[in-house]
């Protein structure tokens, strides 16, 4: 469960195109990070995989069947923001719990699934807090946990950690690879990052002006780049 395929997606807004027939094949259970300079439409692609938006043309399908029209709802993918995306007047705990309440999914079962993400994550003793109680660390941990809670067949995460500073990153960032190899689901990282596609990808996609120039593993990536901006992009830390 979880392998997404992506087949000659275009997205234009008015005239301009910005997603420019991108084909991609996303295997159960990879981590795979799309990485490119700001503009390159890595959100945009990740929104339109999520059903946040709709293709120009293509389609998208999840294990096989075709949700290019299916509702975001309806996808089973959970998406995590850079901005974290809380309700600041709730508790993390209600945060958590949002949009489950109104499934059919028993109350105990809401419960536990929020105690062990909580655990997992190590936000336990924050539960009962507001999102603005919280640092920003703990914010994207809530995010996350909100994520994990849905159970869904893959992640899908949009530069979670660029709003932390550089030592706590490196520590989510090794967190969220443990949490990849511990739950077994498809993520898709976006960042702009090099250093953190190089460190946490089983592939990466290196995107440019909507168009997929090279996919890869980072060790083929940083030896063999297929051009000169690959290579300059992954070689070269700006
Ligand atoms: P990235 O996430 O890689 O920084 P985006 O996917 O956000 O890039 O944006 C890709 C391009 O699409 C940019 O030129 C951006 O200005 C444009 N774009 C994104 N969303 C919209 C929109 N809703 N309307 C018009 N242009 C958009
Ligand atoms: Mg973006």
């Amino acid at each position: 469960m979880g392998a997404i395929t992506l087949e000659n997606i275009v997205k234009s807004f008015g005239a301009v195109e910005v997603i420019r027939d991108v084909s991609l094949d996303i295997p159960e259970g990879e981590l795979v990070v799309f990485v490119g300079p700001s503009g390159c439409g890595k959100s945009t692609l990740l929104r339109l995989i999520s059903g946040l938006d709709q293709p120009t043309s293509g389609h998208i399908l999840i294990d096989g069947k075709d949700v290019t029209r299916v509702s975001a709802a309806d996808r089973g993918l959970a998406m995590v923001f850079q901005s974290y995306a809380l309700y600041p007047h709730m508790s993390v705990r209600q945060n958590m719990a949002f949009g489950l309440e109104n499934t059919r999914m028993p109350k105990a079962e809401i419960a536990s699934r929020i105690e062990e993400a909580a655990r997992m994550l190590e936000i336990g003793p924050l539960l009962d807090r507001r999102p603005g109680q919280l640092s920003g660390g703990q914010r994207q941990r809530v995010a996350i946990g909100r994520a994990i809670v849905r159970e869904p067949t893959a992640f899908l995460l949009d530069e979670p950690l660029s709003n932390l500073d550089a030592e706590l990153r490196g520590t989510m960032r090794a967190e969220l690879a443990a949490l990849h190899g511990r739950l077994g689901k498809t993520m898709i990282y976006v960042t702009h990052d090099q250093i953190e596609a190089m460190t946490m990808a089983d592939r990466i996609v290196v995107l440019r002006a909507g168009v997929v120039e090279q996919v890869d593993t980072p060790l083929n990536l940083f030896n063999k780049p297929a051009n000169r901006f690959v290579a300059g992009f992954i070689g070269a830390p700006r």
